[in-house]
């Protein structure tokens, strides 16, 4: 059933990104759709990861029972300077645990609405980068587990932002940042025992995004208030759909939505529910 559901689109990174959205086994180039009518629909119902139906989600995509109880929603999902498995500590379920913090993981800087610091799993790192929509990016270490990766991040954090201010990042191109001499800065701030774990390599990574306007007020539109969505589609950056009207979707806070996308003009798809 999950199929039947709104998730993050796939992303390509070419002279633009290039967006691909999946849902009812077809497989939408949304670059294609740009400057013509889309249409969403939502049928009402959400889905839950445990395959648990309900007409909205408890907290942060979740059911009751997954948000308290499922390793993916545990603490160090969200602060990953609480990570413990690597010292065999359990947090809710310390096989999936082990399995998903003992893996290398990088730290990175990001110029998206301004300059971050982040943290990414294995080779997730450019994926990472477009689905929060930077312009910029570098890695900055690579380190054998998520715990690691925190430590940088916290030591970092009193020097730059760990998120993203989407409206900022939403309303245009951020000016462009040395990165690399920006790393240079950062890098003395790492904790002595995790310096070992910086990376030599400067290599900065430029993303452009297909827009052919940004919204001039963000006006961010919802499935719960406004079960229909259309309009015309101006652009796409991170996981945002740019519509008429200053009106900005965010595919990904609408994960586990039982929905319906189409492109009236382009083709006509019978409704699925
Ligand atoms: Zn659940």
């Amino acid at each position: 059933m999950r199929r039947d559901t709104l998730k993050k689109m796939d992303t390509e990174l070419k002279d633009v990104v290039h967006y691909t959205l999946d849902i009812h086994g077809e497989t939408h180039k949304m670059n294609d759709y740009i400057g013509k009518q889309i249409k969403i629909e939502w049928s009402g119902v959400v889905i839950c990861s445990c395959g648990k139906k309900m007409e909205k989600f408890y907290r942060s995509g979740f059911c009751y029972p997954c948000y308290w109880d499922s390793p993916m929603a545990s603490q160090s999902i969200f602060k990953p300077e609480l990570c413990t498995a690597h010292l065999g500590i359990e947090e809710r379920d310390l096989e999936w645990e082990i399995e998903f913090q003992l893996a290398p993981h990088y730290v990175y800087l990001a110029n998206s609405s301004g300059i971050k610091v982040g943290i990414t799993r294995g080779s997730q790192g450019v994926i990472r980068w477009m689905d929060q929509g930077a312009s910029q990016a570098i890695l900055l270490a690579e380190v054998p587990n998520r715990r690691f990766s925190g430590d940088i991040e916290v030591s970092l954090k009193q020097f730059v932002d760990d998120k993203t201010n989407w409206r900022k990042m939403l309303s245009g191109t951020p000016e462009s940042v040395d990165l690399v001499q920006l790393k240079e800065e950062l890098s003395q701030h790492v904790p002595e025992e995790l310096k070992q774990y910086i990376l030599p390599n400067n290599t900065v990574t430029d993303i452009k995004y297909p827009v052919t306007k940004y919204p001039a007020k963000i006006n961010s539109t919802k499935l719960d208030k406004t079960p229909i969505i259309k309009g015309e589609l101006l652009g796409i950056k991170a996981q945002y759909l740019l519509l008429d009207g200053d009106r900005v979707f965010n595919i990904r806070s609408h994960e586990g939505y039982i929905a319906n996308f189409s492109v009236p003009k382009i083709a006509n798809q019978t409704s699925l529910f």
